[in-house]
Formats: C-alpha cells, structure tokens, sequence
C-alpha cells in the first residue's frame, strides 16, 4: 500500500486546498451568524467549483463528472474538512448510488446531477428507525405502473436545496431464517409530485446553515420507471452509498483536526503565561503530541479504507474502523484544541468552537458509532458463527 501522491494527484490536492481556503473559508464567520448560506453564495460556490473542475469529483468522467476514484475523492474530501460543512457539500459529490440509474433516468436524474442542474437528497431515516432502518414503516405499495408511498422521513440532508430524493421505502416482506424482514427499494421522487410534502426539520447544533427537513408522503404516486435499481434490492444500492459517506465523514474529520492541531500548535508557540510559552509546560506540549498520534492514526486508517476502495477491495470493516476512529479523533482534538486556547477558544472569534460542535453529529450520522463497532465486530466474530 503507497500512500505517496503522484502528481496528478497532489494537483488535485492542490485544487481543492486552494479552492478551500479561497472560496469557502472567507464566508464561514457569514454563515455561522445567519445560519444559512444564502442563495446568491450558493450559486457562486456551485459555479466556480463547476469552473474548477471539482464540481460532482467523484462521478464518470465520460458522464462530466471529475471522474477520481475512492482515493483521490477522499483527498478532495479531506482539503474540504478544514472549511464549514455548509460551505462544501455545495460542491456536490453526488450519492454514488446513482449509478444505478438505468436508460431515461439517466438523462433525467443522473447527468443533470452531475452537471448541477439538478440536486438530489436522500432519505432512509425515519422517526422510528434510525440505525435500525429495515424497521422502516414508509410504505411503497405497488398500483398498475405505479408505486404509492406513504409515510414520514427525517432528518434528511439539504432537502431544502433539493428537487428530488433518492428515497428508501418498504415494498413488501420476505420469510427469513431470522424471521419476516422487510424487503426494501429505492425510487427517484421528484419534491414537485403530489402527494410530496417538505417541512422544516430541527434546529442542529453542529454545521450551522446545513439544513435537515422532514418529508411526508401522502399516497405519492411514483412510476414505476422511477424504481432505483432492483425492485426490492434497495440495500444493494444504499450500501454502496452508505461505505462512499462514511469514508467522506472520516476524510472530513482528519481535515478539520489538522487546522484545529495547526491552530494550536501555533498558539502554544506564541501564547506566553508564567514568562513562557506555554508549548514549554509539558500539560500542553504532550497533548499537541498525543492530538498528531491520533490524527495521524485516524489519516492511516482512512487512507487505506480509501485506497483499498479504488483497488476494488472495498470492505466496510476497513470503512467503519476509519469512521469511528477518526469522528472519535476528531472530538478529542478540537477539544483539546479548546483547552489549548483556554477561554479564547470557546469564543466565536475563533473556528474552534464551531469545529467542536460541528464534528459532533459524525459520530452519529451515516451510522453511529455503536453501529461501526458492531459492523467491526461481527467480522471478527462472524468466522467463529458469532
Ligand atoms: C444532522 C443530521 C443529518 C442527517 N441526514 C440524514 C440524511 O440525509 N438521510 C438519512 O436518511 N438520514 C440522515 N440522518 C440520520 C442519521 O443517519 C441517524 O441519525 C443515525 O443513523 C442514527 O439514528 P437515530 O438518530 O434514529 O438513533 P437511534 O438509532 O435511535 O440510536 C440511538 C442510540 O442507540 C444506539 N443503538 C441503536 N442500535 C444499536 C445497536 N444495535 N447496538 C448498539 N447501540 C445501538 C445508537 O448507537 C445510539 O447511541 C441525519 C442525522 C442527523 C443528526
């Protein structure tokens, strides 16, 4: 495993660091204090990362996407750490589970996604199932060439900026060796069909202007031409979305330490107490050194779940160890960090504050990390019929 950069790709990193710390950084005091990115900033970061050429990195190129593999979208990812979520999940990287869009839905979901015309969210989640999503109770009932969905999601992501979703529903039941499960598919829903109903969702303390909304659906009635994937194999699709997230939460969190450890390190340099800097007392010096143990721990551990990805040796194992490890990481830097800065940093003069509440939903989203330690230890476990 190699982890050293050619140059093509620390071209790329180079893009999206500048890109970074141009475009986004200057407005991240902007969106703290409206806690929204407003459309006008919306469009000119769309526009200019379209112009970059790091817009939708992660998909085909022959589709006009930027066409990186697992690894070179986790570089990008790890530059847009630094910076607000609210601020760099403009420039979309869309879900890679639409590619499995098939013949029209192609034209009309898949290439306007990667051109920006269009911008999807996705929605599993709901009031009564959230880790446990095949506990779904969103319906989707076969009519003739239709499906109607009934039913409640929340918590979803950017709906707000969204004109359709990628929606999970359960469309019928199978007999397992664990008793009845329910089998789950995908659809495409455009937010303008009947039926289709978007309300504000809940006030978050973490990434301020990144909005999450409910969505109901009241005998929403979706053609079946809309079917994501297989009828009922909707988990094969939402897998691959689910490793391609978490390793995203994992690259943005060693972006967003690594500032938070830069700052830091800076301060311990320069902030004198006692007559000295106090990077010279050992309280302070040992924890700049256990924060880099840990991030560099945490970049290893991403990295290879990354590179093992673009190899075509995905493994969610190697995903989950690099999610938990490195949103866990993530927490115990920027607090650090804080500590570091004494009063100082809990102010919001500084982006520590913000990084410290900000990283606080990765380890709940794309999978608690409960969730991520059991899908670790099942692999250990599994062999021996645990
Ligand atoms: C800001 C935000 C944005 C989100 N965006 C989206 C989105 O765009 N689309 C979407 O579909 N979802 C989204 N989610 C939902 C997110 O994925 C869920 O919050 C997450 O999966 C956890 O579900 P839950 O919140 O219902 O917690 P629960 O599942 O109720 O869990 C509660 C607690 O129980 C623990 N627990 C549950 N089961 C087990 C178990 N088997 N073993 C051990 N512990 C367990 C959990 O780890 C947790 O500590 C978002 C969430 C947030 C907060």
């Amino acid at each position: 495993m190699r982890f050293d950069l050619t140059e093509e790709q620390q071209m790329i990193v180079d893009t999206a660091r500048n890109f970074t710390e141009r475009e986004m950084m200057p407005y991240e005091e902007q969106v703290e204090r409206d806690r929204e990115v407003s459309p006008d900033l919306v469009q000119q970061i769309k526009q200019r990362s379209i112009d970059a050429g790091i817009y939708a990195c992660n998909m085909p190129s022959d589709l006009g996407g930027g066409g990186l593999d697992s690894f070179d979208t986790t570089l990008v990812d790890r530059e847009f750490g630094a910076t607000s979520y609210a601020l760099h999940y403009i420039v979309a990287r869309p879900s890679n589970i639409l590619r499995a869009c098939r013949d029209q839905q192609i034209a009309e979901y898949l290439i306007p996604t990667i051109t920006g015309a269009r911008v999807e969210c996705l929605a599993m989640s709901e009031p009564d199932a959230g880790s446990d999503v095949r506990g779904m109770k969103c319906t989707a009932t076969r009519d003739g060439d239709d499906w109607i969905i009934n039913g409640t999601k929340h918590f979803i992501s950017h709906a707000d900026m969204a004109d359709y979703v990628i929606l999970f529903a359960a469309s019928g039941e199978e007999q397992t060796s664990k008793g009845v499960k329910k089998k789950i598919t995908g659809f495409l829903v455009d937010f303008n069909s009947k039926g289709c109903e978007r309300v504000k969702g809940y006030n978050c303390v973490s990434n301020n202007g990144y909005q999450n909304m409910i969505i109901n659906f009241d005998n929403c009635r979706v053609p079946n031409q809309n079917v994501l994937g297989e009828e009922h194999k909707g988990f094969d699709a939402a897998n691959e979305w689910l490793g391609a997230t978490r390793l995203q939460v994992a690259a943005v969190c060693v972006g967003r330490a690594r500032r938070a450890l830069k700052l830091s390190v800076e301060w311990a340099a320069t902030r004198e107490q006692f007559g000295q800097q106090i990077g010279k007392f050992q309280g302070v010096s040992f924890k700049l050194a256990d924060m880099q143990i840990q991030l560099d721990a945490a970049e290893l551990l991403t990295l290879r779940a990354a590179y093992n990805d673009a190899q075509g040796r995905f493994s969610d194992t190697e995903v989950a160890m690099a999610k938990v490890f490195s949103s866990e990481m993530c927490q115990f830097v920027t607090d650090e960090a804080i500590q570091i800065f004494g009063g100082m940093g809990l102010m919001d003069e500084l982006p520590l504050e913000r990084m410290w509440r900000d990283t606080r939903v990765d380890r709940i989203w794309d999978g608690t990390s409960e969730i991520q330690r059991h899908i670790i230890s099942r692999a250990l476990l599994r062999p021996y019929g645990g």
